[in-house]
């Protein structure tokens, strides 16, 4: 059995606030007064079953994006993101955030924008790994509010934007208004990765793909559910960033087991593992392979071809993709 910490790896789905490190939150907290909920000091990711649903989940993350207010707090979680992603193994970190949270901080959506994504890029410098910064907006957003997050998005695209998201409870929304903000994204070279098909059903997950031309999709696991979306998956090569920890928080699956890496490996749908929220669920992206390899006896080979999978899927340069690539060969010969 090989060291995972030692597989290369791109990381396409762990969220800035969900990122944090818990003693960096409680430093903070302490800084700015505010209370934390006990379950997530405490680190009790055990999630007793009332808890098993989104409201607790988002409680848990609101009350540590309002201990991020300052451009200099920005800065430190992006930067201990990318460092503890880098000591996973992660050579390329996609970063989602709804900027919505850290405008009103920063005097304003662009200057957000510019903050972070100039975060990234100094992070990626100090730390030796390539970082692109996804922007989301709520699946709760008006039209106009996602297509203005997609116009910055786009603007920002030569400095290391390199998608447009949509998050928090699927529920919230219906694909198709989001259609316009979708293609002013993808008109720009950016992928489009919502988050679908946990909460909703394969319907929800297929009509992002044929609707919003989503390349990726944050979850997607009812899609296992119907031959005919799996099959759309497979042709238009769309990967699922699967993150084995978040289901049973979200009351979504009910054990390990049924993460449904190998329905989809099986209908030829790439599937590409992530972390989603650290903070809130206790796992970082080692993790997820450790669970995949312990709960369901995912042999080295198969997980090395799941980093591949996930080097495939993501926007690094080819040139950062190839050396990931031929890190995993030689970590699987
Ligand atoms: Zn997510």
């Amino acid at each position: 059995m090989r060291e995972l910490r030692t597989l290369p790896k791109a990381h396409l789905h762990l969220h800035l606030t969900g990122s944090a490190r818990l003693a960096t939150i409680r430093e903070l907290a302490d800084q700015y007064g505010v209370s934390l909920p006990v379950a997530l000091v405490n680190e009790e990711f055990g999630w007793a079953d009332g808890d098993r649903d989104w409201s607790d989940f988002q409680s848990r993350y609101d009350a540590a994006r309002h201990t991020i207010r300052s451009e200099r707090d920005v800065r430190r979680i992006i930067r201990e993101a990318v460092e503890d992603d880098a000591a996973e193994g992660s050579g390329w970190l996609e970063l989602q955030v709804d900027p919505s949270s850290y405008e009103r901080h920063f005097g304003g959506l662009d200057q957000a924008v510019e903050i972070m994504a100039d975060a990234c890029q100094e992070a990626a410098r100090a730390v030796g790994i390539g970082v692109g910064l996804v922007l989301a907006v709520s699946w709760g957003s008006s039209p106009e509010r996602a297509e203005h997050v997609a116009g910055v998005a786009a603007r920002y695209a030569h400095r290391g934007i390199v998608g447009f998201g949509l998050s928090n409870d699927e529920r919230l929304g219906e694909p198709g208004t989001f259609v316009s903000a979708s293609r002013i994204a993808r008109d720009a070279g950016l992928l489009v990765v919502p988050h679908s098909g946990y909460y909703t059903d394969h319907f929800h997950v297929r009509r992002c793909v044929e609707l919003l031309g989503a390349s990726r999709i944050g979850h997607g696991i009812t899609a296992v559910a119907s031959p005919e979306t799996l099959e759309i998956l497979a042709q238009r090569q769309v990967t699922m960033e699967i993150c084995p920890t978040s289901y049973l928080p979200l009351g979504v699956l009910f054990s390990l087991e049924e993460v449904p890496v190998a329905a989809f490996a099986r209908a030829g749908v790439s599937v590409a593992l992530g972390a989603d929220d650290p903070l809130i669920v206790g796992t970082r992206l080692v993790g997820q392979y450790e669970i995949l390899r312990a709960v369901q006896g995912f042999k080295d080979q198969a997980l090395a071809n799941l980093a591949r999978q996930s080097v495939r899927a993501s926007t690094a340069p080819a040139k950062v993709a190839e050396r990931l690539l031929a890190g995993i060969d030689a970590w699987a010969q």
